[in-house]
């Protein structure tokens, strides 16, 4: 059993079990699989069902990175909105891009009743609000690319977003029909289950050090010994090290934190009855969420700065909640915890070949339940010969971005003054 502390609220929440076999390492296998969040796990489960043998080495546990430390979100589309991404991607990709992620949330709760996982799943859409005039102008572009495109997007004038938040703090809303809320580590170790059952091999606390190519297989070293490869899929993404050199420089690090209050019960039914989930339009977002065991869940991008005792960021969070809800008064936290989240420069995600049989989905921008699972369904097709241009994105050469070091720095400072300046 795992000694660990836990890595978020979702950790100590989740009815889901971690899965508690790990295989020993040795031997060989069609398909090694670095990582144990969405994208390893759901690449070992569409392999496992498509009859390769894979072999999923976590360093950790299940969950451990930002797949077990997210806000829940199972959002539609990108980060992006769909004009954006028509003009980087072209008509072509563009729109495969903008069709397969508009439905990856339904293929998320597919998986999810497929293999009874248990991760309270809420399918009321998730709410993208307006922290201003200005951010109501954004929405109000998102809503007019939508309907183009006949997706099923609400406008929420300021009223209507104040009945489905309890808050009259925003200005108004997207309601996003296609999206919906998870518990994200249930989810995560219930794509873990599925795909042992499929036949996949989860080794855990086992850190990947080398890959090495020998007569058209790879070498997958790791702490507790080796095992041979056809193919090897990265599935480190925001938490990858040195294993590949330059990968952990081709995005930039954030960090993003959340408190969980505790449960509130009658005391809180009047805010976001409908249990949708929330991120708003700030150019440093904060997200809000009302779980299944009714606490409220605050976040924003930057460090943990103190713990769900007392701090930066707990200050910052009764803050935020006074401004959102004046009538609800101080509150206990449970949990406080932080994560990192890999951004791309033009906020797409990414699936790089980095040599021959090995492939690494990355930079997802914050959108990762939907982006790995899709990812990791599209690289088993990928390895049991679909063409690679059946894949949402093309597949593409590793590109450095040599400004990473520094905009994670200039992140990381900028996040924690607004941090600080908005806990006074
Ligand atoms: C705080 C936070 C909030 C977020 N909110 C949302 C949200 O609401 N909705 C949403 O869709 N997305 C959200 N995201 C993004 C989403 O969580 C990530 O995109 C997603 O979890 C990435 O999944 P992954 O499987 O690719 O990587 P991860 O889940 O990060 O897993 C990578 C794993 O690789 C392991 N690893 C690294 N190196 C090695 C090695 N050498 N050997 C063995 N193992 C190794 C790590 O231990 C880690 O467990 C959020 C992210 C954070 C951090």
């Amino acid at each position: 059993m795992r000694k660990s502390d836990p890595v978020s609220i979702w950790d100590i929440t989740a009815a889901e079990t971690e899965p508690n076999q790990t295989s020993a390492v040795g031997g060989k296998v069609d398909v090694a699989i670095v990582g144990g969040g969405f994208t390893g796990l759901s690449t070992a489960l569409h392999c496992a069902e498509k009859g390769l043998s894979c072999h999923v080495i976590e360093a950790n546990h299940i969950g451990f990175g930002g797949s077990g430390r997210n806000v829940g979100l199972v959002n539609a589309a990108a980060w992006l909105p769909p004009q954006d991404i028509l003009k980087i991607l072209g008509e072509d990709y563009g729109n495969r891009f903008i069709n397969r992620f508009s439905s990856a949330p339904e293929y998320v709760f597919s998986l999810i009743e497929k293999h009874q996982i248990q991760c309270n799943p809420t399918r009321t859409g998730t709410i993208h609000a307006a922290d201003g005039p200005d951010g109501l102008d954004d929405l109000i572009a998102r809503k007019a690319a939508w309907d183009r495109l006949g997706e099923p997007v609400d406008l929420l004038s300021r009223d209507e977003a104040a009945s489905h938040i309890g808050s009259t703090a925003f200005y108004g809303a997207l309601l996003d029909h296609r999206a919906g809320t998870i518990n994200p580590m249930g989810y995560c170790r219930g794509l873990a289950r599925a795909a042992l059952a499929a036949g996949a091999l989860i080794s855990t606390g086992t850190t990947v050090k080398e890959l090495k190519h020998e007569a058209g297989l790879w070498q997958v070293v790791t702490n507790k010994g080796a095992l041979m490869a056809r193919h090897v899929i990265l599935g480190t993404n925001a938490y990858t090290d040195e294993l590949w050199p330059g990968l952990k420089h081709s995005f930039t690090m954030i960090h993003y934190f959340q408190l969980a209050t505790s449960r509130m019960s009658d005391r809180i039914k009047h805010i976001l009855p409908y249990r949708q989930g929330l991120w708003d339009t700030g150019k440093i977002m904060l997200s809000l969420r009302r779980d299944h065991t009714d606490r409220l869940i605050i976040g924003s991008m930057g460090h943990l700065m103190g713990s769900h005792h007392g701090g930066v960021s707990y200050r910052w969070a009764q803050k935020q909640l006074d401004r959102i809800f004046p009538d609800l008064g101080p509150v206990m936290f449970d949990e406080a915890w932080n994560g990192q989240i890999a951004m791309t420069p033009d906020h797409l995600p990414y699936i790089y070949k980095l040599a021959d049989n090995l492939f690494t989905p990355i930079g997802f921008n914050g959108r990762g339940i939907t982006t790995g699972t899709v990812f990791g369904q599209a690289l088993a097709g990928l390895l049991t010969g679909d063409c690679a241009t059946t894949l949402p994105i093309p597949v593409s050469t590793m590109r450095r971005v040599r400004s990473a070091p520094v905009m994670s720095r200039f992140y990381k400072l900028a996040f924690a003054a607004n941090q600080w300046i908005k806990s006074f």
